[in-house]
């Protein structure tokens, strides 16, 4: 045996501290953030408390009571709403959690609406192709938080688009292009 070989005990030794060496991969990974949304619809007075996102993939009950609770309350129908639509509004009341504002309620004026529904709200100044007929549009306030500061936090959480109406409470998103508008009803 010449000097350099290593004994029986030294290479043991080598080998266990290489296998205790956490793998930087496990190590690092971070942990997924659930999403979590809190809504009420002053009209049906329903209320929508839950995770709906596990951080990797939308859950699939919280998907078919969202897609309920935000459905066309004139008519009672509903449809498959476009998933991006949650995570607006996960976006919009993340916002005022960022401001330590802490876990805000979001009230859904109007979601999904069939084109009865839309056509009757058309003299309220609905639009004709209005994105609420396919499911990718929301109509909210925040409880307890004024248009302008609604207005400030949709415009950073938005990514599509924002409508805003002269008179009118609410603020208007979607996931259609990305667009703004303020408008006389
Ligand atoms: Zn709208």
């Amino acid at each position: 045996m010449g000097d350099n070989t290593p004994t029986r005990r030294q290479f043991a030794l080598g080998l266990s501290a290489t296998v205790l060496l956490p793998s930087p991969a496990l190590a690092r990974k971070p942990q997924p953030k659930a999403r979590a949304l809190k809504l009420y619809n002053p009209n049906t007075k329903e209320r929508f408390d839950r995770v709906f996102h596990d951080g990797g993939r939308l859950l699939a009950a919280a998907q078919d009571e969202l897609n309920w609770f935000l459905r066309d309350n004139h008519e009672q129908i509903q449809t498959s709403m476009d998933p991006a639509v949650f995570d607006l509004m996960w976006r919009l009341a993340d916002w005022y959690r960022r401001r330590g504002k802490g876990r805000v309620t979001l009230n859904v004026h109007s979601a999904y609406r069939t084109k009865k529904t839309n056509e009757a709200l058309r003299r309220e100044g609905a639009a004709h192709n209005s994105r609420h007929l396919s499911g990718q549009a929301v109509d909210l306030t925040v409880q307890g938080y004024g248009r302008v500061f609604l207005a400030r936090a949709a415009l950073a959480a938005r990514r599509g688009g924002m409508g805003l109406y002269a008179g009118g409470r609410w603020v208007h998103l979607d996931t259609g292009p990305n667009r703004y508008w303020f408008r006389r009803r």
